[in-house]
């Protein structure tokens, strides 16, 4: 087992990163590895923050999982697979601890790279105490202090609840924390939002059998993506059994925690389920760290105001990854950090790294998939005008589903957004099989800056869901 630290181990730091998740390791490893000297602060015993523990990875195989059922019981019986159970149950009670065992072997491994690297990890809550100075508090309430010239913000955020003023009975409810700590599956279950969390999780539970109601405040899910994709998504939420309840706010939560809880809607309508799940948005971890107090500046939802190098408003004290409320993704975090380190400690070819912030490529874990970059259509018309946009969009079935039921065939859509007389692509917005695959590629596309006649000029890789987008005409 690598060393836990619990006390400066020199005078004068390099660099100390308070949090130790995606961009707090990007961060730190990159800086140890020019051979500076590197502490992380970070609060839990399991390094990896909340991609690793509650985010991204227990997600994406709690999706396999949902996927693989629906691929079992509504696909399977299309391609001739026999003797196969007609309604695969799927065990969350077992599931569960497999998942957690994977988890704690990938917080091993971070805390080995940690140690490969030689940066030190100091097991404590992390605090400012100077504008050179970290205060960190350990378990047993001793503290210590930590001198830097560099100090970096990764504290990332937490999931938001409601307060009981505003929806009585709101704690009630869980978050996405809530959902990885689950240890059996709910019967009934009410997911509140209308984001990638609410989206995600509304559609594991529904894969994998839960009765699933989804509330929304708009009449579509996702609305700060294409229009297309919310049109394509919510009614085949509906359709695969997903009881979205549109233009409904949530107004009171009644019953009991583990038992029945009725959920009230401002509508009057009432329903009852074993689980609420609040997927409302998240806030910056900047509460009680010292951070006004020395003068970094936060916007009003307590995100460090950050310059395009990261840079805060106190020189020397920088931040990362979701705390600084842009781009809230694990590969952001880590970009972030990474070039953060080299423009700080790198080579004289770093000195002006930092991550450009357009075309960040995505995707939503959605039934079907959502992969999509760079500019929505409303977004191209106001930036370019109405005369400069050119929209490319196909409607199709993936051949996957030529052999499936009708009912269970999925949707697939895939759309370019082009600006100009030279058609480049400022948006691609894919939903369908295989699109959170596929959008890896056509994100490099579009930042290297093509246009539709390069897309276009690519050899279709048949058969395949991909192939459409540079075959649109
Ligand atoms: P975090 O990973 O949150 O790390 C911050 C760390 O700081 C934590 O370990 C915390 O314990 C520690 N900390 C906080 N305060 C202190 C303190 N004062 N002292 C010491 N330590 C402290 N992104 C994707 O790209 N793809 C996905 O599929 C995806 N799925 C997601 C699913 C869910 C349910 C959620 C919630 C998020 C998902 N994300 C996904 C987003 C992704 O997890 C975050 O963008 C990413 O983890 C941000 O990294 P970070 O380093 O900024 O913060
Ligand atoms: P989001 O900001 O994505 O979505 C939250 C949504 O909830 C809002 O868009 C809003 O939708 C709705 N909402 C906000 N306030 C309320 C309210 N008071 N009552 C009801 N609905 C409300 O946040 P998430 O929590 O879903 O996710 C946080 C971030 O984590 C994401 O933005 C993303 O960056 C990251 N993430 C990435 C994933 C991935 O890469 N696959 C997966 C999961 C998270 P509306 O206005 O329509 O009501």
């Amino acid at each position: 087992m690598p060393p836990i630290f619990n006390k400066p181990t020199t005078d004068k730091y390099d660099f100390v990163i308070i949090g130790g998740g995606s961009g707090g390791s990007g961060c730190s490893r990159r800086a140890a590895s020019y051979g500076k000297k590197v502490a992380v602060v970070e609060m839990t015993a399991h390094l990896g923050g909340t991609c690793v523990n509650v985010g991204c990875v227990p997600k994406k195989i709690m999706w396999h999982a949902a996927d693989l059922r629906e691929k079992l019981m509504y696909h399977a019986s299309g391609y001739k697979m026999q003797d196969l159970p007609q309604l695969p149950k799927f065990d969350w009670a077992s599931f569960k601890p497999q998942r957690d065992a994977y988890i704690r072997k990938l917080n091993g491994i971070y805390h080995s790279n940690f140690d490969k690297e030689g940066v030190e990890y100091h097991q404590g809550y992390g605090r400012l105490k100077t504008p050179k100075s970290v205060e960190v508090t350990l378990g047993d309430g001793q503290k210590y202090t930590l001198e830097a010239d560099n100090i970096c913000i990764a504290t990332g955020g937490y999931p938001t609840v409601p307060s009981e003023e505003d929806i009585p009975g709101a704690s009630l409810g869980i978050t996405s924390d809530g959902f990885f700590e689950l240890e059996d599956q709910p019967k009934r279950v009410a997911v509140v939002g209308a984001g990638y969390i609410a989206v995600e999780l509304a559609g594991v539970f529904n894969a994998l059998g839960s009765e699933t109601h989804l509330v929304i405040r708009g009449e579509t899910v996702l609305r700060t993506f294409d229009p297309t994709l919310q049109q394509v998504l919510t009614p085949w939420m509906e359709h695969t059994g997903v009881n979205i309840h549109k233009s409904s706010k949530v107004v009171k939560l009644e019953g009991e925690k583990g038992k029945t809880l009725t959920v009230t809607m401002d509508s009057g309508k009432k329903i009852e389920v074993d689980c609420v799940l609040w997927a409302i948005g998240r806030r910056a971890s900047t509460g009680d760290m010292g951070l006004e107090a020395h003068g970094v500046e936060l916007d009003g939802k307590g995100n460090v105001v950050v310059d395009e190098y990261q840079n805060s408003s106190v020189k020397g004290i920088t931040a990362i990854g979701d705390v600084q409320g842009k781009a809230l993704l694990t590969p952001v975090a880590i970009a972030a950090g990474r070039r953060l380190a080299n423009r700080l400690f790198g080579p004289e070819k770093f000195r002006d790294d930092k991550l450009n912030y357009e075309n960040i490529p995505t995707v939503v874990f959605s039934h079907p998939t959502i992969g999509t970059v760079g500019l929505t259509e409303p977004e191209a018309r106001k930036k370019y005008g109405d005369d400069q946009v050119k929209i490319y969009k196909s409607s199709f079935r993936a051949l996957y589903f030529s052999m499936v039921e009708e009912h269970h065939k999925e949707p697939s859509t895939s759309k370019i957004i082009c600006v100009g007389p030279e058609e480049k692509v400022v948006g691609i917005h894919i939903i369908g099989m295989g699109s959170d695959e596929a959008m890896q590629g056509f994100g490099v596309a579009v930042k290297m800056g093509a246009r539709k006649q390069d897309l276009d000029d690519t050899v279709a890789i048949h058969p395949t869901s991909a192939e459409e987008l540079v075959t649109l005409r």
